[in-house]
């Protein structure tokens, strides 16, 4: 057979098979997201950048300033202050600063925290061209959360 016709009938056979794959991929059901127009799932395992848990009862963090967090981020993202107001026994926390530009989201700061005081955000919405958007203070952020 010549060439001709041997490119005519592998040209058919394609198109045979291209069809196929399209038509079969037309009745399967839609899974494109109309982000930003309709909110995804978030899985509950997700892990958006850490933030401070809050405690129900005095609505103050858990956090209790002993730093294990700060000592177990292998990144270095974590500095926190406390101070212990005069007549108590106890440090309160002044400040939380998160560096998300360097976080690995490892957990090993949540792992480490046995005051349940830190934890995964469900805050999957991060996008910025600015490096300072990623600096968090955490302590803050907890106090706007009212
Ligand atoms: S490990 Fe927990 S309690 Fe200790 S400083 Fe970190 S967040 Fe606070
Ligand atoms: S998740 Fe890992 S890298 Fe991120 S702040 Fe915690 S310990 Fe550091």
């Amino acid at each position: 057979m010549s060439e001709y016709w041997n490119d005519v009938i592998g040209g058919f056979k394609s198109l045979l098979v291209g069809t196929n794959i399209t038509t079969r991929e037309f009745f399967k059901p839609v899974v494109t997201e109309q982000y930003p127009y309709s909110v995804p799932v978030i899985p509950p395992n997700f892990r958006g950048h850490i933030e401070l848990i809050k405690n129900e009862e005095t609505g103050a963090p858990n956090c209790i300033v002993c730093g294990m967090c700060q000592r177990a981020c292998p990144s270095g993202c974590i500095s926190l202050k406390g101070e212990k107001p005069e007549g108590a026994k106890k440090k309160v926390l002044t400040n939380y600063i998160l560096d998300f530009t360097t976080c690995s989201l490892c957990g090993s700061c949540v792992e480490s925290c046995n005051f349940n005081a830190i934890k995964f955000s469900r805050d999957y919405n991060q996008a910025s061209t600015r490096k300072e958007d990623y600096i968090f203070d955490l302590l803050k952020r907890l106090e706007e959360q009212g």
